[in-house]
């Protein structure tokens, strides 16, 4: 076994790589960004080296540094973890070539599974079920068209190079193919340098259910599949294992597949073999395709450790070590059922973008298995991606799971940036995804139910007054009021929530909260950091939390944040109304269409703004004449820098 490995990541996956190999007696060498410094990742390791700057161009994408770094430390091997250069074949050969053992498949293997045209042929050939379609090498539109015809409609355009959904265009008619064609190959060639795109027949109400691999080169097995059919844009939001619905002839037949397509490219490693499944009248030895393979450990491998007792990094590291296979299919078996949800910052009410924010408060539930990156006071920036946490249940069986899983999230508690997690507990909550009946689309489907903003009960708003004024007056510094404001002998007090004023009145532990016409009384008292409450109706156990100019009350399975006045803010800004379009979050403008002295439509682009690896188009909030602009293309630009001034119409 190695006596040092160097990982090649951060958050989450990189803690969660220290944690195997420290328990395996394997000391670590993380890198870091300056972004990065001082983050959950560096601290949890033996040693950490920084390779660089805020951005993963010049930070964790940068072979060099990184393969320098492991030379320096003395690390005998990489584990690159995933996303970043964890499926580049170039690193691959460039670990080997410094003499280094990269933690991963060859990297022969991950080219031929590098671009979907390529390894569907390759599967084909193997024997693999592929889902039908062109995956040649013309590319002339009409030529393409004809082969959409052939398939028959729908279809789904695919760039060769794409993932992560990127360069994916549904057809449903031969009239939409051209512009549908043109764009996925601009996409293509824009977001992966590679314009060549398949076309395959479109699954109608499909399931993503996937098959774990792991090789040692010569031998593959599968430790059985998960289902990832919940995705919202082809990411997954929520997994599971097993597969509901899975009968054994199937998962004999989708294994026994899986591990073909392994050995087909003499995998070593832990790899995932994606497969589209036709779930509409159950589900078929004969009705499931591969769709891609992906060389890595796979963000929701949790699931399978949970229902087969297995330590997938520890396997990763064996093998690499050059140990054969732990297992063999016939010892691996399934006992109960896990589920994973993914916790992100980012706004669902506002089409799930991105968010950045300090996790003022964090805590999540003891019960569950957390994999997480970040500790509370983290701060969640715009350079990576936004995911806050992994939450892993397991039940003796599926409903067992789901329940524990509910009552995690509801158990979770973050303040400081807008998360998923309403959206989350309310998909866990969802009906149909309690019977297990799932495709991929379910989420778009009742997506306006599982989105809608909450509003806040009456009950969260009195909590927040009295959090704000340090109400009930005993206990510790969170409920003192900042200002040295002494609540002690006044009855009555008015404090400002939000755009309202409460007014409050104080009688030992009873209190009365108006919001204007709207009055709440209720009885609070102090058990430990929660509250209990009697609002007249009921009584039940909440939580209230000041942070950075904000309260955030816990109550029911929900977070309810409010504003509390800003001590420095002026009146009379001009941006209400609509005059200004602000940046939403931190990020680097990409292009700016909107020019001075042009008029514009309510709705009409302004400009493109880069944040969290995601292209954000903003709108004109109105009609208006462009004024001003507050920044051009390559500008980097800070949450609410003024981007775009707007003026009425007509002047
Ligand atoms: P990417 O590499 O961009 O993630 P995939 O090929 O893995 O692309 O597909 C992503 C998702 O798109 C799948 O999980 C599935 O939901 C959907 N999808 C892919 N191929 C098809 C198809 N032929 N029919 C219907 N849906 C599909």
């Amino acid at each position: 076994m190695f006596r040092k490995i160097l990982i090649a990541n951060r958050g989450e996956i990189a803690c969660r790589v220290i944690r195997t190999a420290r328990r395996m007696g394997v000391s670590t060498v993380t890198v870091y960004s300056d972004a990065d410094a001082g983050s959950h990742h560096v601290v949890s390791a033996d040693e950490a080296v920084r390779i660089g700057a805020a951005p993963v161009s010049q930070s964790y994408l940068k072979a060099d540094a990184i393969i320098e770094a492991a030379k320096t430390t003395g690390a005998e091997a990489i584990h690159p973890g995933f996303g970043f250069l964890s499926e580049n074949p170039e690193f691959v050969d460039a670990v080997e070539a410094a003499g280094l053992v990269f933690i991963g498949p060859s990297a022969s293997a991950i080219r031929a599974m590098g671009l979907k045209d390529a390894a569907k042929a390759l599967m084909e050939k193997a024997g693999v079920p592929v889902v039908p379609g062109y995956q040649g090498p013309r590319q002339e539109p009409d030529f393409l068209a004809g082969e959409a015809d052939a398939i028959g409609y729908p279809v789904l355009i695919k760039a060769r190079a794409g993932g992560g959904g990127k360069g994916m265009r549904l057809v449903e008619r031969a009239e939409d193919f051209p512009a549908a064609l043109a764009s996925a190959a601009s996409e293509g060639r824009s977001s992966f340098g590679d314009g060549a795109v398949l076309i395959e027949k479109y699954v109608t109400a499909p399931r993503h259910i996937e098959v774990q691999v792991f090789g040692d080169g010569k031998d593959a097995i599968h430790l059985f599949e998960r289902d990832c059919s919940l995705q919202r844009r082809h990411q997954k939001v929520i997994e599971e294992a097993p597969a509901p619905g899975m009968t054994e002839e199937v998962r004999a037949a989708m294994g026994a597949a899986a591990v073909k397509a392994a050995k087909a490219i003499g995998y070593a490693g832990a790899g995932t073999i994606e497969f589209i499944v036709d779930g509409s009248h159950g589900l078929r030895p004969d009705g499931f395709w591969f769709m891609e393979m992906n060389t890595r450990l796979q963000v929701e491998h949790p699931v399978t450790e949970e229902i087969t007792g297995v330590d997938l990094v520890e396997w990763q590291l064996r093998v690499a070590a050059g140990e054969p296979l732990p297992m063999k299919q016939e010892d691996l078996r399934i006992e109960g059922w896990a589920l994973e949800a993914r916790l992100y910052a980012e706004d669902p009410a506002k089409g799930f973008l991105p968010a950045t924010g300090r996790l003022d408060h964090l805590e999540f539930p003891k019960s569950a298995r957390i994999e997480t990156g970040v500790r509370p006071g983290d701060e969640i920036t715009p350079f990576y991606d936004p995911m806050i946490a992994k939450i892993v249940t397991k039940g003796r069986d599926r409903a067992e799971a789901l329940s524990r899983l509910r009552a995690a999230l509801e158990a979770t508690e973050v303040a400081g940036s807008v998360t998923n997690i309403d959206f989350l507990a309310r998909l866990a909550a969802h009906e149909g995804f309690a019977r297990g009946q799932v495709d991929t689309g379910l989420i778009a489907r009742d997506a306006e139910a599982l989105t809608a903003p909450r509003e806040a009960p009456p009950v969260a708003r009195a909590l927040a007054a009295l959090a704000a004024l340090g109400l009930p007056a005993e206990g510790g510094a969170e409920w003192s009021r900042r200002d040295g404001f002494r609540l002690w002998g006044h009855a009555r007090s008015l404090v400002r929530i939000g755009e309202a004023v409460a007014e409050v009145e104080t009688a030992g532990h009873c209190f009365s909260v108006a919001f204007g016409a709207e009055r709440v009384g209720l009885s609070v008292w102090r058990e430990g950091d929660r509250l209990r409450v009697d609002d007249g109706a009921r009584i039940f156990t909440a939580r209230a939390v000041l942070h950075g100019g904000r309260v955030t009350v816990f109550m029911d399975g929900a977070a309810h944040g409010f504003a509390l006045p800003d001590p420095l803010a002026v009146g009379g800004d001009a941006g209400a109304g609509g005059d200004m379009v602000l940046s939403p979050m931190p990020g680097l403008v990409k292009s700016v269409s909107a020019a001075v002295g042009a008029s514009v439509e309510k709705g009409a682009p302004l400009c493109v703004l880069e944040a969290m690896k995601m292209e954000h188009t903003l709108k004109a909030p109105r009609a208006g004449v462009v004024a001003a602009l507050g920044a051009g293309p390559g500008d980097q630009v800070e949450e609410g820098a003024i981007l775009v001034t707007l003026e009425p119409l007509d002047g």
